[in-house]
């Protein structure tokens, strides 16, 4: 085991840094206050190849091990979360099309992956969250097509004109349910029937689009099927892994940018004569703070590197994901309070990151299913 980075990594690493402050982190308050979607931050990611970080270079990617993965999501939520959930989202569709799919797939999708084409994951519906066995859209063979029908809810990456393709999970059999009884369909959003419904307005991540996705009699031909017939609940969890990395990594990177915040103001605040950063109470909560900070990144570096080894990573992904996006939200709530009431206004970026940190145990697997996965693990 090394705590170290290679040197490619620690070069991989400056890059992100001088991208996430020169580019991504201007935009952050703008794209909070506004609610749009950072299409041009998308077009220079792509340039730089971070679109096509996980893709296989045989396919256009630059062919980077999940471990780069958690580098280069926490470094962008340093800088903004919106951005982060879009990459997040992204770096998960091309992970599942890479494992799943076959080389007519790999081809056309992950080259636009790789060239800024934005990728979204459509499993929640409006009764079936948690209990993603329970979904009702249904996907009905007629020929060599397959017709869909049925409304997903909390789509990331899906906006008015962003997210050109989608993973959609349907039911084939509607006895089997998720024991072979549905499957993954990669689905153009040009194809007709694929209807982007009401954008969701949120409580953070405001630049990070979110939508309804009503299939109306949407038709596929046989060959957008992702794996075989009824690998759906299979393509879906199989990409859970690498997904809930992806999210400790984003919650790693907003942890962080809320503990600078913290340590920063501490040390401009005077209060009593002199700067509040002399208060040991403050100390022990920045203390505390960074021991968390550190703890979360180990542990998603850690999940990450099981996975690159091709090893059992599911109950470290998801101890990553739990131990830190609860974190996150608590370092936020941390570094709002040593903010005082100036932390309350939007002037300070913390009432932004404190908002953001929100959902992040919520997606990708609420903090109690992730409990379930470790303690599963533990008991069986
Ligand atoms: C901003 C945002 C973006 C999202 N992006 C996507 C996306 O791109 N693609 C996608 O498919 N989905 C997406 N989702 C959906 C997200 O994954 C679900 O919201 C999440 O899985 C929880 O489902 P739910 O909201 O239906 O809550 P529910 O499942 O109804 O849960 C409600 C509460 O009950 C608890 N609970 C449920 N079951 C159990 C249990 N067995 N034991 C203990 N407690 C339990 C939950 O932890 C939670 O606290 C997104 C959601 C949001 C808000």
């Amino acid at each position: 085991m090394t705590f170290e980075f290679t040197k490619e990594q620690e070069m991989l690493l400056k890059m992100l840094k001088e991208f996430s402050a020169n580019e991504v982190a201007p935009l952050a308050d703008e794209l909070d206050k506004t609610g749009r979607f950072p299409q041009e931050t998308v077009e220079k990611m792509a340039k730089l190849g971070l679109m096509g970080l996980n893709v296989p270079k045989e396919y256009g990617g630059a062919g980077l091990s999940d471990v780069c993965k958690v580098m280069a999501i926490s470094e962008i939520a340093k800088a903004c979360a919106s951005t982060a959930e879009m990459f997040a989202v992204h770096l998960l569709v091309n992970y599942i099309i890479t494992k799943f799919g076959n080389e007519e797939q790999k081809k056309k999708y992950l080259g636009m992956a790789c060239s800024g084409y934005v990728g979204a994951f459509a499993l929640t519906e409006p009764n079936a969250g948690s209990d993603a066995g329970s979904l009702q859209t249904t996907a009905v063979a007629d020929g060599d097509y397959y017709v869909l029908n049925g409304s997903k809810c909390f789509i990331s990456n899906l906006g008015k004109e962003e997210g050109a393709y989608a993973v959609v999970i349907a039911l084939t059999d509607r006895v089997k349910k998720n024991h072979g009884g549905m499957t993954a369909f990669l689905v153009d959003r040009n194809t007709p029937g694929f209807v982007v419904g009401k954008l969701e307005e949120k409580m953070g991540i405001h630049g990070a689009s979110v939508s309804e996705l009503i299939l109306q009699d949407c038709r596929v031909h046989k060959s957008t099927i992702l794996g075989k017939v009824g690998d759906g609940f299979k393509v879906a969890m199989g990409g859970l892994d690498s997904g809930r990395i992806g999210i400790a990594a984003q919650a790693c990177g907003e942890a962080e940018a809320a503990l600078n915040a913290a340590v920063e103001y501490a040390k401009q605040r005077v209060q009593f004569g002199k700067p509040i950063a002399d208060k040991q109470g403050l100390q022990f909560y920045l203390a505390d703070m960074a021991t968390r900070v550190e703890a979360a990144y180990l542990l998603t570096y850690k999940a990450a590197e099981l996975l690159d080894n091709k090893k059992y990573a599911g109950k470290n992904a998801s101890m990553a994901k739990y131990y830190a996006s609860e974190t996150a939200n608590w370092v936020a709530a941390k570094a709002l309070q040593i903010h005082g009431g100036y932390g309350y206004m939007k002037d300070y970026a913390i009432e932004r990151i404190y908002r953001d940190a929100r959902i992040l145990t919520i997606y990708e697997g609420t903090s109690e299913v992730q409990k379930t996965v470790i303690s599963r693990a533990l008991l069986k």
